[in-house]
């Protein structure tokens, strides 16, 4: 085995992993002093579950919150779109590529992205890549999504990459973006992130304001 095919083998299974397992999550805590320093006090280590189940969490915002919490029925936000839209386009994605390897499908989205992974060895490099790259846009998207303080902001304009209308999502607290747009069953790739949001935000800045 050649090292670039080794390498390509081990980010299928690394990027696989990122959405289908759960890790460890340190925080560092900080406490400021009256004479405003910032001291780190402790670490705080929290088990998250892998990125898929993060973004299926995320369809009822609130409905993982500890069951002491009273609810409050009139204040209850609605159901988050743009993390059911997505979870939904990659399970679809996922299962459409077992069906063209000929996987038989299990049971979760989880299950059916580790058998890809099983049968990555086996697949020639062209297609190798492509499975990579589409792990890559499914992470990307699941990583900008959960990583949310504000609603998603969809500006009205068209991807540059692939001209699609409507379809760019953006996380303003963390400058970052990708398009959620597809043309004949192939997603579009597009993202952003900080160093290059600019860039994005020219770009719309230009169609809105022409028209
Ligand atoms: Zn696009």
């Amino acid at each position: 085995m050649t090292d670039d095919r080794a390498r390509m083998l081990t980010d299928i299974a690394d990027t696989a992993d990122a959405l289908t397992d759960s890790y460890t999550h340190i925080e560092p805590i900080h406490t400021t002093d009256r004479h405003r320093n910032r001291r780190l006090t402790h670490l705080h280590t929290v088990r998250l579950p892998g990125l898929l189940t993060q973004l299926h969490d995320l369809f009822e915002p609130g409905a993982t919150q500890d069951d002491n919490a009273r609810a409050i029925p009139a204040s209850k936000p609605p159901l988050n779109l743009e993390a059911i839209n997505t979870h939904t386009v990659i399970v679809l994605a996922v299962t459409r590529w077992c069906w063209s390897l000929q996987i038989n499908l299990r049971d979760t989205v989880e299950s059916n992205i580790r058998a890809l992974v099983g049968a990555s060895a086996t697949l020639d490099s062209d297609t190798q890549a492509a499975l990579l790259t589409e792990l890559h846009t499914w992470h990307r998207r699941a990583a900008i999504l959960t990583r949310w303080q504000t609603p998603p902001y969809r500006p009205a304009a068209t991807c540059p990459h692939c001209g699609s209308r409507n379809t760019i999502v953006v996380n303003l607290d963390r400058r970052e973006a990708f398009c959620n747009g597809s043309n004949a069953g192939e997603s579009c790739g597009a993202w952003w992130d900080p160093g290059t949001i600019g860039v994005l935000a020219d770009h719309v800045r230009l169609e809105t304001s022409a028209a």
